[in-house]
């Protein structure tokens, strides 16, 4: 196990649901920290760019809808082994199938308005972190 940072989103259904203090607290509870963070609006566009790596699911364009439909909070979160322990304390992807305790299950709607996104490994995480943030804006 090593520090590691991965890329979480909070999406527009959580945003919506005013429950970004009680999704990061779940972050701060796991040690996992908080070292950037901002609330944008992505485009379409910007949101296709992203999910790319899903561009022939059937689900590809609902989501990127989804994405860009209102504000979302993207952030970076730092800590030992963070990307794992970010995908355990997130949840399975549909929020029906989540453990009792986790984010998805307390704060998701559907498996497609789940509330959060994480990264997937560390190489994924670079990327994902770099699309949103520059160097400067990564304040461990
Ligand atoms: P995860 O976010 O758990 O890594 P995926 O990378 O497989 O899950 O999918 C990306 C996002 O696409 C999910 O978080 C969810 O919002 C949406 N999604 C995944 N599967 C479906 C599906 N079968 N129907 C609708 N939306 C889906
Ligand atoms: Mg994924």
């Amino acid at each position: 196990m090593s520090e590691q940072r991965t890329l979480s989103i909070i999406k527009q259904d959580a945003t919506a649901r005013n429950v970004t203090g009680s999704i990061n607290a779940r972050f701060e509870q796991a040690d996992l920290r908080i070292i950037a963070q901002k609330r944008i609006c992505v485009t379409k566009e910007q949101a296709k760019k992203f999910y790319e790596i899903h561009r022939e699911k059937a689900f590809y364009d609902s989501i990127c809808e989804h994405m860009s439909s209102g504000p979302i909070v993207v952030q970076v979160l730092q800590g030992e082994d963070a990307v794992a322990k970010n995908r355990e304390i997130m949840g399975a992807t549909n929020p029906a199938n989540a453990a009792i305790g986790t984010i998805r299950r307390d704060f998701g709607q559907s498996i497609e308005h789940n509330a959060v996104h994480g990264s997937d490994s560390e190489e994924n995480a670079a990327i994902e972190i770099a699309f949103f943030f520059n160097s400067l804006e990564l304040v461990g």
